[in-house]
């Protein structure tokens, strides 16, 4: 049992899980953006993502994606859905029962219309910052969130279909959770085992492994001194520190065993 929100509890050992990487669009940007003040000026290419967790006892996934409707989707090139992106791995959306919502930004929250049958794992402090404190309304975080799907998932609560975690937890066997804040205030990691040890599905922790291999968050950051602190949490608990998974990098696609167009299995 957790005692304190900043407890890790290690996935069940007893499970095997794999991981993939579904990419749903792509945005050329500046690199300082997502290396904190480094490399203004150099342009890089992001995906964006959600992940699928396969174990024996069915699917996880973490994120939602996001809908065409939502206006920073104008943005993203090649977008696909992640109803399409599961399909070709043989998941079918309308079945997922378990969504972990990794932060409320908008590219990982905005798409919890695409699961009618799922229940939403959600950070407490995530859910009440953006849901109820009046500071959330100001630009620097409404930027970077999309309002009618804060309220659609405020909707879901009340029909009991989000679930506010406050800390660690187990979501499934093989699965856990852990509250790693700084890019928002209550980001949420999830830990994986897998054939190669515990894994971390960081999401926007870090925007690119460039950020865990260089010790230095994205420009999109809430907390720098929580960022730290967090970063050091999931190196502590990951197997190896190349089995700590960012948010958007390319090379998720690239550097990994290729599963279909757009997917990759990480482990
Ligand atoms: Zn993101």
């Amino acid at each position: 049992m957790a005692t304190s929100v900043f407890d890790i509890l290690s996935p069940s050992i007893d499970r095997m899980c794999e991981i993939y990487a579904l990419k749903l669009g792509e945005i050329t940007r500046d690199t300082s953006f997502v290396v904190y003040l480094t490399d203004f000026g150099v342009p890089i290419t992001t995906f964006y993502y959600v992940w699928c967790i396969k174990g024996s006892d069915g699917i996880v996934l973490v994120d939602t994606g996001f809908t065409s409707k939502i206006p920073q989707s104008q943005a993203v090139r090649n977008l696909t859905s992640p109803v399409d992106q599961l399909a070709k791995i043989g998941v079918d959306a309308n079945e997922i029962s378990t969504v972990i919502i990794s932060h409320l930004h908008w590219d990982h929250a905005g798409g919890s219309s695409f699961f009618p049958k799922a229940t939403f794992y959600i950070q407490k402090r995530e859910f009440e910052f953006f849901t109820e404190n009046p500071l959330s309304k100001y630009k620097p975080f409404t930027k970077v969130t999309y309002q009618e799907g804060l309220e659609q998932l405020v909707k879901l609560r009340e029909a009991g279909r989000v679930k506010l975690v406050d800390g660690a937890a187990y979501i499934a066997p093989g699965i856990s959770v852990m509250l790693a804040p700084g890019h928002t205030p209550g980001l949420m990691v999830t830990l994986v085992n897998t054939a190669r040890g515990i894994a971390a599905i960081s999401s926007d922790c870090g925007h690119l492994f460039r950020n865990f291999e260089e010790e230095i968050p994205s420009s999109i950051i809430t907390d720098m001194i929580a960022w730290l602190e967090s970063y050091q949490r999931i190196k502590g608990v990951v197997s190896a520190p190349d089995l700590i998974f960012p948010g958007h990098d390319a090379l998720m696609i690239t550097r990994y065993p290729h599963v279909a167009e757009g997917i990759s299995k990480l482990v």
